[in-house]
C-alpha cells in the first residue's frame, strides 16, 4: 500500500470532484457532498440529536475516503456533546488518499477547516494496518484501518459500536466489499440498538444486512437519488447478550469501566505515567502512586532514552506489534513540546555478517517508507526521524495534569464490596479505588493475584562520558549504543549503554559496577573510537523486566483458579462444547514487562489499555492483543499439557 496507488487511481472530475479510475465512481456528490453526508449518514443515524446528552459516542465507517463524514461528524458532535464527552470513530479504507488530495477535496467547505487541519497533522503513513490517533485534546479517538474492509474488521477486538456509516464506492462498482462477510463483520461489532445508514438502496445489501441482524428500512435518497437505507441492529438470537463475542472466550475483554470510575495506577515509571496520562485524557479520574518521592526514578530515569525499534524479517505478531509501536510512538513524541524528543536520526550497524544478512532481508520486506527507514551504502540501517528522548522532560509533560502521590509503597491489594483497597506494609490503606493498573513489575511478582505472570529480571547499566570533540550528530547502535551529546548539569555528556546481566535477587537494586562501565566503554568505542579514552563522568543502573516471549503484558488480570478449572478441557484437545466467557479480577489490570524498549512501546500500550478499559475497540488487532494478554501463558500451559 502506498500513496502512489491512490495517486494513480485518483483523478479530478471538472478539476474539483475527486473520483476513482478503478471504481469509476466519485468520492462525493457533485451536488453538495457535505449536505449529502449530513442527510444520508448523520440524519440516517439520528445525529446530531442522538449525541446531545451522550458521554460516549462510537461510530464505525466503511470507506474513509476524503474523511468528509468523519470531519462533519466531529464538527457537529463538538457543537452538541457535553464538554466531557468522548467520540470514538473507526474507519476502514483500502486506498488511503494522500493528505494533499484530502485537503484539495475538502477545500469547498471552509467550515470544516479546523477539523481538517487537526486530522492532517495526525494523518498516518499509508501503511496497511491499524493507526489510532487522539485528536481534539483526547476528546476524539480516530482508529483508521488501512486495508480491505472485511479483512480489517475481522481483525479488531470486538466492542459494540453505536452506529455505522456504510460509505465507499457503490455496490455494483465495488462488489468485493459489499458482501455477506462484511455484513457479518458489522454484526459482530454491533449491539442491540446499533444504528446504520448507507447511501445505497441495493436489494442485496438490504437483504444481507437483514440476515445479519439489522432491521432495515428505506428512506428517500439525497438530491434526486431514489432511495437510501437505514437500519437498527436487533441482535443475534444465538447470543442475545453479547452477540459480538466469538472465538477464544478466554481472551474476551472485560466489561468497560464506567467513566465515573476512579483508577489508581501503581508505579510511576514510563508504563504507569503513560497509562495515567492516556486514561486522564479519556476522561477518568486517575491517581498515580509510587514508592519513590518523584515519578520515573527507577528503570525509566536515565538521562536519555533512545527509540530503537525492533524489526523482524517476517510479518509475524511480534514484528507487527513493534512496527505499530514505532509508528505510534513517532506520532506521539513528535507532537510534544520542544526539548523532549530529539529526532536527530538513529543509525543501526550490523554486529555480524548474520545480522547484516538480516538487515538486507528486512529492507526487502519492510513496508516502512524510505523517509522512515533507509539502508546506507555500508549496509547499516538509518532511521532519519528517530533519535532520543529526555525522560525527565517527558515525565514533567506527562505529570502536568496527573494526581501523583510519591512515597507510597504498595504492599497488598484487596477487593472489598466492589472497591480495591491498596495498603502499605503496616496495613494502612493508601487508597481505595474502582480500578487498579499495576505498572510495577516487582509488585506484580509478589502479589498473590498476579504472581503467576512470569517475569524475568535483567539488570542494566549506562555510562556517562565526557563528549569527545567530534561527536556524531545522531544516535548509533550496534551491540551497544551511544547518544552523542546531551547537556547535563552544564557539562556535555555522551550516554553509552547498556549492559544486560541476570539478577540474583530482583528485590535488590543493582549497584553501578566498574566492570559494566568497562563493558559499555568497549561497546561504545567500537562505534565512536574517541570514547576509548574519554573521561567517565558517572553511570546508572536499573532493572528491566521481560515476559518469557519478550512481549509486554497489557490487559486485565485473569482469575487463575477460574481459568484452570473452566478451561481445563483445553488439555484434552479440540473443544466439543462452548466454554464460558473469561473471568477477571474485575477492575485489575497490568501494564508491564516493557523490557528494553519501554519508551518506544509505552505510548501504544497505554492507548491499548485505555481502549480496553473504556470499552472502545483498542488500537491493536485482535491477534496482537491476545499476544499481549496477561492470560496467555496460563492458556499456553493448558494447551501444552495435552
Ligand atoms: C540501563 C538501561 C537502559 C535502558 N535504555 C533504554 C532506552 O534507551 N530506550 C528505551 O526505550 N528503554 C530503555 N530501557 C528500558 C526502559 O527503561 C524500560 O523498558 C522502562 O523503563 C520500564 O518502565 P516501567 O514503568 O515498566 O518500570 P520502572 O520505570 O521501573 O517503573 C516502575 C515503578 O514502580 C515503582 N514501584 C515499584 N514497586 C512499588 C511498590 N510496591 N509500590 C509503589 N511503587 C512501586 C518504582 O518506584 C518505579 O517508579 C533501558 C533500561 C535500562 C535498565
Amino acid at each position: 500500500m502506498s500513496n502512489d496507488q491512490s495517486d494513480k487511481d485518483l483523478y479530478w472530475q471538472e478539476g474539483r470532484i475527486p473520483a476513482s479510475r478503478q471504481f469509476e465512481d466519485i468520492y462525493y456528490s457533485p451536488e453538495n457532498g457535505l449536505e449529502e453526508s449530513r442527510y444520508v449518514f448523520l440524519q440516517g443515524i439520528g445525529a446530531p440529536e442522538a449525541w446531545r446528552n451522550r458521554h460516549r459516542v462510537s461510530i464505525g465507517e466503511t470507506g474513509f475516503g476524503t474523511g468528509l463524514n468523519f470531519l462533519l461528524s466531529v464538527h457537529e458532535w463538538l457543537q452538541v456533546a457535553p464538554a466531557d464527552a468522548r467520540l470514538f470513530y473507526l474507519s476502514v479504507e483500502k486506498y488511503p488518499l494522500a493528505p494533499e488530495d484530502i485537503r484539495k477535496a475538502l477545500a469547498p467547505w471552509p467550515e470544516l477547516c479546523g477539523e481538517l487541519e487537526e486530522l492532517l497533522a495526525a494523518y498516518p503513513e499509508p501503511i496497511q494496518g491499524f493507526h489510532q490517533r487522539s485528536l481534539f485534546g483526547g476528546r476524539v479517538t480516530l482508529l483508521l484501518l488501512f486495508g480491505d474492509a472485511c479483512d480489517m474488521l475481522d481483525k479488531v477486538v470486538p466492542a459494540p459500536l453505536d452506529a455505522w456509516y456504510l460509505d465507499g464506492f457503490a455496490p455494483r462498482r465495488n462488489p468485493d466489499m459489499w458482501n455477506e462477510r462484511l455484513f457479518a463483520a458489522l454484526a459482530r461489532l454491533s449491539g442491540p440498538g446499533t444504528r446504520l445508514a448507507t447511501f445505497t438502496a441495493a436489494g442485496f445489501v438490504r437483504r444481507g444486512l437483514e440476515d445479519a441482524g439489522f432491521a432495515m428500512e428505506k428512506a428517500p435518497g439525497f438530491a434526486g437519488k431514489r432511495e437510501c437505507l437505514r437500519g437498527i441492529f436487533t441482535g443475534d438470537s444465538a447470543q442475545p447478550e453479547r452477540p459480538y463475542l466469538v472465538g477464544e472466550p478466554w481472551y474476551n475483554p472485560p466489561a468497560p469501566l464506567p467513566r465515573s470510575g476512579h483508577i489508581a495506577v501503581v508505579g510511576a515509571g514510563i508504563a504507569g505515567m503513560m497509562a495515567g496520562w492516556h486514561l486522564t485524557r479519556a476522561g477518568y479520574r486517575v491517581t498515580v502512586l509510587d514508592r519513590q518521592e518523584a515519578p520515573m526514578q527507577e528503570a525509566s530515569g536515565n538521562p536519555a532514552a533512545i527509540l530503537d525499534p525492533f524489526l523482524s524479517v517476517d510479518d509475524g505478531r511480534e514484528g507487527r506489534f513493534h512496527r505499530h509501536a514505532l509508528l505510534h510512538a513517532l506520532q506521539f513524541y513528535r507532537n510534544l513540546p520542544e526539548g523532549i524528543f530529539y529526532a536527530c536520526g538513529l543509525e543501526r550497524r550490523a554486529a555480524s555478517d548474520k545480522e547484516q544478512t538480516r538487515f538486507n532481508r528486512i529492507m526487502e520486506t519492510t513496508p516502512l517508507p524510505e523517509h522512515l527507514l533507509e539502508q546506507k551504502e555500508d549496509g547499516s540501517l538509518c532511521f532519519p526521524t528517530l533519535g532520543y528522548l529526555i525522560p525527565e522532560k517527558l515525565c514533567a509533560f506527562l505529570n502536568r495534569d496527573l494526581d501523583f502521590r510519591g512515597g507510597q509503597q504498595v504492599e497488598t491489594l484487596e477487593k472489598r464490596a466492589g472497591r480495591w483497597h491498596l495498603r502499605d506494609e503496616n496495613d494502612h490503606t493508601l487508597i481505595e479505588t474502582d480500578a487498579v493498573i499495576l505498572a510495577t513489575p516487582s509488585l506484580i511478582r509478589k502479589l498473590p493475584l498476579t504472581s503467576h505472570l512470569p517475569l524475568e529480571a535483567l539488570s542494566g547499566q549506562i555510562s556517562l562520558f565526557r563528549t569527545p570533540a567530534a561527536a556524531p550528530d545522531h544516535v548509533i547502535t550496534e551491540e551497544g549504543y551511544v547518544v552523542p551529546s546531551l547537556v547535563l548539569q552544564g557539562r556535555r555528556v555522551t550516554v553509552a549503554g547498556a549492559s544486560f546481566l541476570p539478577l540474583a535477587d530482583p528485590d535488590l537494586m543493582p549497584a553501578v559496577t566498574e566492570r559494566e562501565h568497562d563493558e559499555n566503554r568497549a561497546k561504545a568505542a567500537a562505534l565512536l573510537p574517541q570514547l576509548a579514552g574519554a573521561d567517565l563522568l558517572g553511570g546508572r543502573s536499573a532493572i528491566r523486566y521481560f515476559s518469557p516471549n519478550h512481549l509486554p503484558y497489557a490487559g486485565p488480570v485473569p482469575d487463575r483458579d477460574f481459568y484452570l478449572q473452566e478451561y481445563e478441557s483445553l488439555r484434552h484437545g479440540p473443544r466439543h462444547k462452548p466454554l464460558p466467557d473469561a473471568r477477571y479480577h474485575g477492575g485489575l489490570y497490568v501494564l508491564s514487562a516493557l523490557g528494553a524498549r519501554g519508551f518506544l512501546t509505552s505510548p501504544l500500550l497505554a492507548a491499548q489499555l485505555t481502549g480496553l478499559i473504556c470499552g472502545n475497540i483498542p488500537p491493536l488487532e485482535q491477534k496482537i492483543s491476545h499476544a499481549l494478554h496477561p492470560a496467555r501463558f496460563l492458556i499456553r500451559e493448558l494447551v501444552k499439557g495435552r
